[in-house]
């Protein structure tokens, strides 16, 4: 049983300030494995007290100095991926091969970042003017528990790429994972107040970053409801404010697919992370005339599917994160019913085989209006809705009919076709017969999905300001 009661701030482990505390529970056994004591307002505030500090020298920092931080990150984070991977596995169920890429993802992080800052001008001349690209001052980086490690190393790397100083402030859900990853950061010896991490909820520790005078940049993950908060919050004090918002990602499969790789690949991008992942592909979109052959061929993958205990390597679907999310996804699969949608498989309650757990049965549904909640909303769970189209035209007028646009997928032989539709989605990236992603490439939604890239150069200029010197 682990008892967190710290806050990372100025380079020490210090006691928080808040009082309210938190228990922890293992989804997948639904024993408690801890408490966490969260930080409020005033721990808060030391942290961008800190922050501040430090910023006076990191704004001096020297390209090098930046590049020798993060690669002091990424062997620090490198040398602890196994423990980094199971707390996620511990914390929110992830699957052990999920938690295992994003735990190597997160040192990458540092490397990518390292890599893009050595071949940046930071100072370049524009006609008769010398332009600098200088550090926007202190980042609050806010990140969501699906992806807690991957989400703050990322942030963080362009933040430190940047030449700015850091708060940090995991989710509540994630005060394992936060925990661990404070102590992986703190062995890579930044200078004090560099990094600072405060654990508590969006309301107070959230709110007092996304409002102080003295933080400059925020950089947001989680859902469009909170990212409208923090946009307004930040607005007063005009932040400079990134924002990585809720998905609804279509997977458009053609005609001339080869189906025997693309509905495999189809249903991995619906449910990856357990289904909990801002890409999920839930949208399945199958031209009308195949619409059997692919309700066949999902039934026989999903059945096959190993859904259980979150560190067994063959396992593809574990619990969600907790009670209210299971619920939550409970509530859609009996909407789909009733507002019309066929159950292909699975649907409401637990796999019979398992006794305790937030785990829910990976559903399909078939017969789906792109007007149903299965289709419009975010579900955070194995859920997957096959929606016929006729011919290209209304295939693309369905993808592009969500309020949000992070990404897409599409299958097809002809890479020149695959292309030209491509072209024509509202998502801020579309995978082409893939579904891992570009690390250098950038990564952000149009649309309700979201405000600003992140990752490589758009990531790095994320955090720098251009300022504009013109003499005679
Ligand atoms: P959430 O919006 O509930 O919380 C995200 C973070 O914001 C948490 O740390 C939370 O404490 C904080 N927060 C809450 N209220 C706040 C406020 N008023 N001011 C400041 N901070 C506040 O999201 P979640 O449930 O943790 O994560 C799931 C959501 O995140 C999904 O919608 C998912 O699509 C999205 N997500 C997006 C991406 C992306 O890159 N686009 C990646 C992962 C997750």
């Amino acid at each position: 049983m682990w008892n967190i009661q710290q806050s990372y701030i100025d380079g020490a482990f210090i006691p928080v300030h808040g009082h309210e505390r938190l228990e922890c529970i293992n989804p997948t056994t639904q024993a408690v494995i801890g408490t966490v004591t969260l930080a409020d307002r005033e721990d808060a505030k030391r942290a961008i007290a800190a922050a501040r500090q430090a910023q006076a020298a990191m704004k001096r920092t020297s390209k090098a100095e930046r590049i020798a931080m993060l690669k002091r990150l990424q062997s620090a984070v490198l040398a602890s991926t196994d423990d980094i991977r199971d707390s996620a596995i511990e914390e929110y169920g992830a699957p052990f091969n999920r938690a295992q890429w994003v735990s190597q993802y997160a040192s990458q992080s540092f490397a990518n970042a390292a890599q893009t800052l050595e071949t940046y001008e930071l100072v370049r001349r524009v006609g008769s003017a010398t332009v600098s690209m200088e550090p926007v001052g202190v980042a609050a980086l806010i990140a969501p528990w699906n992806s807690t490690a991957g989400t703050i190393c990322s942030k963080l790397a362009s933040a430190i790429a940047g030449g700015c100083a850091a708060v940090i402030k995991p989710s509540e859900l994630s005060a394992l994972q936060a925990h661990v990853l404070a102590q992986v950061l703190h062995r890579a010896e930044l200078p004090k107040g560099v990094i600072n991490i405060v654990l508590g909820r969006g309301s107070d520790v959230g709110d007092e970053l996304s409002t102080s005078p003295h933080v400059a940049k925020i950089s947001f993950t989680g859902s469009t409801t909170t990212g409208k908060l923090i946009a307004r919050a930040g607005i007063e004090s005009m932040k400079r404010v990134n924002l990585s918002l809720t998905g609804k990602s279509a997977s458009i499969v053609l005609d001339d697919a080869d189906f025997d790789t693309a509905i495999p690949l189809a249903l991995n991008a619906a449910f990856m992370n357990n289904g909990q992942a801002c890409v999920a592909g839930t949208r399945l979109l199958v031209p009308r005339t195949r619409v059997k052959e692919v309700i066949e061929r999902l039934k026989i993958l999903v059945e096959a599917l190993v859904v259980g205990d979150p560190h067994n390597p063959a396992t593809a679907i574990g619990p969600l994160v907790n009670q209210a999310q299971f619920d939550r996804v409970q509530g859609f699969i009996r909407r789909g019913r009733e507002q019309g949608a066929t159950l292909v498989c699975g649907g409401e309650g637990r796999p019979s085989d398992l006794s305790r757990g937030y785990f829910v049965r990976p559903t399909v549904f078939a017969d789906v209006d792109n007007e149903m909640d299965i289709a419009r909303e975010e579900i955070f769970g194995p859920v997957l809705s096959i929606i016929a189209y006729d011919d290209e035209e209304q295939a693309v007028a369905i993808a592009n009919g969500s309020v949000y646009g992070l990404q897409a997928y599409v299958f097809s032989r002809q890479q020149e076709r695959a292309l030209r539709l491509a072209a024509r989605l509202e998502a801020g990236s579309v995978l082409i017969n893939r579904i891992a992603p570009e690390l250098l490439a950038p990564f952000g939604g149009v649309k309700q999905s979201g405000i600003g890239r992140e990752f490589g150069v758009f990531g790095l200029e994320g955090f720098l300001e251009a300022k504009s010197v013109v003499s005679e």
